[in-house]
């Protein structure tokens, strides 16, 4: 049976503890898609600000990754079409 290697002082215990009953209680929602937002933060959704649009959100990043690999197969594979064209002439 595992058994924690140290004691837990009293400080980390009581600073874990500290942490369970802390509720948002200032939730506002985002301007641009309405989603609940932490003051002063950017929505996470959207990636807006105070309606100006800050940050890429990570399924934007995702959409443009995948863009620029199916061009990059795409090149690959016209690249490799041009080959027998070109050899049959
Ligand atoms: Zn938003």
């Amino acid at each position: 049976m595992p058994v924690p290697k140290r004691k837990v002082s009293k400080s980390r215990r009581d600073k874990r503890s500290a942490n369970k009953g802390l509720v948002f209680s200032t939730l506002s929602n985002c301007q641009t898609c309405g989603n609940p937002v932490l003051p002063h933060q950017v929505c996470k959704e959207c990636g807006h600000y105070k309606g100006v649009k800050v940050i890429r959100t990570k399924s934007e990043r995702m959409y443009e990754r995948n863009q620029t690999r199916q061009t990059k197969v795409e090149q690959g594979a016209g690249a490799q079409k041009d080959v027998p064209a070109s050899s049959k002439e």
